[in-house]
């Protein structure tokens, strides 16, 4: 098997060295046959995540395939504009070179998927590395099977194996073997930040270059000059998209004291707007992806006092939109990743208060502050380092491919989307160009006596 696997990891090398993948004509073709493969596959892509997470079409539409295909046409319509040169200045040094960057593919590259996103998380990383002219490695979540089964379908009937491999299995055995056996040009990584340090320490032994897209807890802001009906509405739909299992989910809200009964008021009637009495028969309300994470998600709701939901089944793996207050914050709901439709809600009166609980996660993925005081708002994205953020929003500054998307220090380095992913999987090559009719004694040795003209071109 680990043989098998290396061997293909081999014949991938030798492909992408052949040049067949770096003209431009070459990798619109392939990015227009993924895009035709995956509008064939449409149904059985809504089908596949409804098994693995009840997802309804609508929402696999706006977070799965249709996401997906947004940013594949944003890099058709731009592709060529982003692998022309790049023209710099030159400085007097060096005049009259010029100097200009390239974009080169990296080579083989391996992308590894989480199972919240199984699709869009696996396939928006593989557009961006075709549209650098790299050959892909896929290896998806094992905890996401109907999904798995469907992309692979996808890429297997797409695309030679020397070009897009998919390896799937169990990731602990599956991605040592090749990032052991193999040195991969980049790895893109998807997922917890506990297996992100596993998979930055193997890609170090062989000075591999990673992105890693890691989780962490989102703080979410609401000031007491928020329009709180607005903010309600935003948290409500973002943290309850998914059952709550998504990386830039408002893991827990702080709230001026001055707002809270209004806000918890307000997060109710939309929580039962959205999804009615019982979340349970909604098909707009997802469900937990397997038993283990719906035991650690459900132990989190007796750390504080019930104010909304706290019913769940463990046979259809469902657990209602959750809120919860009153929780120490020393308590685990306040230290882990909650990943799951539990709100701890939380109020503060100074922003000093706020800002110590929130630092006790340093380097959220995404920070989002509700507030109508621009002054503020400028405030609080100072105070807060953090991967991305939104303000008076929630979620949706990943859905814009002008936005560079990823986290810092805990949660991650590197980003994508748009144009950032073309550049995640390319090389920026400078190259200067100097011309043979000119070159003045100056440059060469004997250097003696010229300091003083040195120190003017150097200045
Ligand atoms: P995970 O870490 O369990 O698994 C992710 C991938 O790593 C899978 O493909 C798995 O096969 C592989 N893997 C698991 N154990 C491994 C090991 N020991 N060695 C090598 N590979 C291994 O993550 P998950 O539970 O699928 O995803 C949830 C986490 O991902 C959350 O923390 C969430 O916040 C984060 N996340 C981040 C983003 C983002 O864009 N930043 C998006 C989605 C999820």
């Amino acid at each position: 098997m680990s043989h098998d696997i290396l061997m293909q990891l081999a014949a991938m090398r030798r492909y992408f060295e052949s040049g067949v993948t770096k003209p431009y004509a070459f990798r619109k073709q392939q990015l227009l046959a993924l895009k035709n493969a995956v509008i064939a596959h449409e149904e059985e892509i809504y089908a596949a995540l409804l098994a693995d997470l009840k997802k309804s079409k609508e929402e696999c539409w706006v977070t799965e395939n249709g996401f997906f295909l947004a940013e594949l046409n944003d890099a058709l319509r731009n592709l060529k504009h982003w692998m022309e040169p790049e023209s710099v200045s030159t400085n007097l040094l060096n005049l009259p070179s010029s100097s200009r960057v390239l974009r080169e593919p990296l080579g083989v590259v391996l992308a590894i998927g989480p199972w919240n996103y199984p699709f869009q998380l696996l396939f928006t990383p593989l557009l961006g590395a075709i549209a650098a002219g790299n050959c892909v490695v896929l290896k998806p979540s094992e905890f996401a099977p109907a999904t798995a089964a469907v992309m692979q379908k996808i890429i297997e009937s797409t695309f030679p194996k020397e070009y897009i491999l998919y390896v799937s299995g169990d990731g602990a055995t599956v991605i040592p073997e090749m990032m052991n056996g193999f040195a991969f040009d980049h790895v893109f990584y998807t997922g917890s930040t506990a297996v992100g340090k596993i998979i930055y320490k193997m890609a170090a032994e062989k000075l591999v270059p990673v992105t890693l897209e890691l989780g962490g807890k989102s703080p979410c802001v609401v000031e007491a000059d928020a329009n709180i009906a607005i903010a309600a509405k935003r948290i409500v739909m973002t943290k309850f998209s998914n059952a709550g299992q998504m990386c830039v989910a408002p893991d827990y809200v702080l709230v001026h004291t001055s707002k809270k009964e209004a806000l918890i008021a307000e997060i109710k009637k939309r929580i039962h707007q959205f999804f009615g009495d019982d979340a349970q028969a909604c098909e707009n309300y997802g469900k937990i992806i397997n038993t283990k994470q719906f035991d650690r998600i459900v132990q989190y709701i007796p750390q504080g006092n019930l104010l909304q939901g706290g019913r769940y089944n463990r046979e259809t793996l469902f657990i209602e939109p959750t809120i919860i207050d009153g929780v120490g914050i020393d308590a685990a709901v306040m230290k882990e990743e909650i990943f799951g439709p539990v709100l701890p809600l939380l109020s503060f009166t100074t922003m000093e208060e706020a800002k110590t609980i929130i630092a006790q996660n340093p380097n959220p993925l995404a920070f989002y502050v509700f507030t109508s005081d621009s002054g503020k708002e400028q405030q609080w994205l100072d105070a807060v380092p953090s991967g991305g953020a939104c303000v008076n929003n929630a979620s949706w500054h990943l859905t814009n491919p002008g936005l560079p998307f990823g986290g810092r220090g805990f949660s991650g380095m590197g980003d994508y989307h748009g144009k950032s992913s073309f550049d995640t999987f390319s090389h920026r090559k400078s190259v200067m160009k100097t011309p043979t009719w000119f070159d003045p004694a100056l440059k060469y040795p004997p250097l003696k006596g010229k300091l003083g003209i040195f120190k003017w071109i150097i200045r």
